[in-house]
């Protein structure tokens, strides 16, 4: 049995530490967006009372404005964290906070995209876009004019009044999208939001979120298994161990943006996949402080 040296908590990729030494100043002085501590998470079977562990003792901080990838291997936690942190599973033990507030469910200060968009057939796309909007009671009018400059931002501008069946799974993905931001949420939970999308259509959308977050600078969680999708869109790549999902590393992505796809041909971007690479398939875990076991 091998050993590895210890793991730091956030480990720098190359290039500018300045950088990063700047962006944790800022965060040691600003409140954390989303402050998670000894986060907990299991499913007990109904039927048996089998109890499966999810999650396990997680910490993360993510501070206002970051974006922020969850990556691991099939099957970890990836979702039910997410899930959790959407107040859509409930958690066991740990603090779990958004914006100062615990998370005791679902709430208009979070929105979630999933892999599948989950749209209202009957409604256009315009409708889809506020509905939220008109469950919180916003005027008609001012929700309509907010669902069309989002569904501009989300290139659907000319498609307002198309119901979801004529569109395309990217397109209806981009509803999502801006039924997502039209909230205005003080966190973006993203699950897989491309994942059932073809390479090219996921590709565009990439470039999209990259362009919609450089404008708006929305604070961002996302979950995927595409180890190079989250080096493109993170400020932050946190890796999970296999279940129960522990934070094996933290890898701040000191690329530089404004960022496009063309990044994946730089260097350092391919250095900082493998290395995630490695990190996700790594097996075994020590507590912080002790050594990883291989
Ligand atoms: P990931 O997103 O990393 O692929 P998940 O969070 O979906 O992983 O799943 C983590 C573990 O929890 C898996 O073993 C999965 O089978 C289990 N799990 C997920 N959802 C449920 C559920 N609703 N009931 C029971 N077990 C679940």
């Amino acid at each position: 049995m091998a050993t590895i040296a210890p793991a730091r908590q956030h480990e720098r990729s190359t290039g500018s530490r300045q950088e990063a030494d700047h962006k944790s100043a800022i965060n040691q002085q600003t409140s954390p967006m989303m402050h998670v501590r000894n986060l907990c998470v299991n499913y007990e079977n109904s039927r048996t009372g089998e109890l499966t562990e999810a999650v396990l003792n997680v910490d993360i901080d993510i501070f206002p404005g970051e974006f922020v990838t969850i990556v691991g291997l099939s099957g970890c936690g990836k979702s039910t964290f997410l899930s959790a942190v959407a107040g859509l599973v409930p958690y066991q033990s740990g603090i779990l906070e958004v914006a100062g507030r615990v998370v005791n469910g679902p709430g208009p200060d979070r929105a979630v995209v999933f892999q599948r968009a989950s749209l209202l057939p009957w409604r256009t796309v315009l409708e889809n876009v506020i509905y939220g909007l008109e469950l919180r009671g916003i005027p008609r009018k001012e929700a309509r004019d907010r669902g069309r400059e989002i569904l501009k931002l989300v290139q659907l501008e000319g498609f307002e009044n198309f119901h979801p069946r004529a569109l395309s799974g990217g397109m209806q993905q981009r509803t999502n999208l801006a039924r997502a931001l039209a909230s205005d949420p003080d966190l973006l939970l993203l699950d897989e939001p491309f994942g059932a999308l073809d390479a090219i259509t996921r590709e565009t959308m990439q470039n999209e979120l990259l362009d919609i977050w450089q404008k708006h600078r929305k604070t961002v969680l996302l979950v995927t298994h595409q180890i190079d999708e989250a080096v493109l869109l993170s400020d932050r790549v946190i890796v999970f161990t296999e279940r129960p999902a522990r934070v094996r590393k933290q890898i701040v992505v000191d690329l530089k943006r404004p960022r496009s796809s063309a990044v994946k041909n730089n260097p350092e971007f391919l250095h900082l996949v493998d290395r995630i690479w490695s990190e996700v398939n790594r097996v075994g875990f020590g507590k912080e402080g002790e050594e990883y076991v291989i």
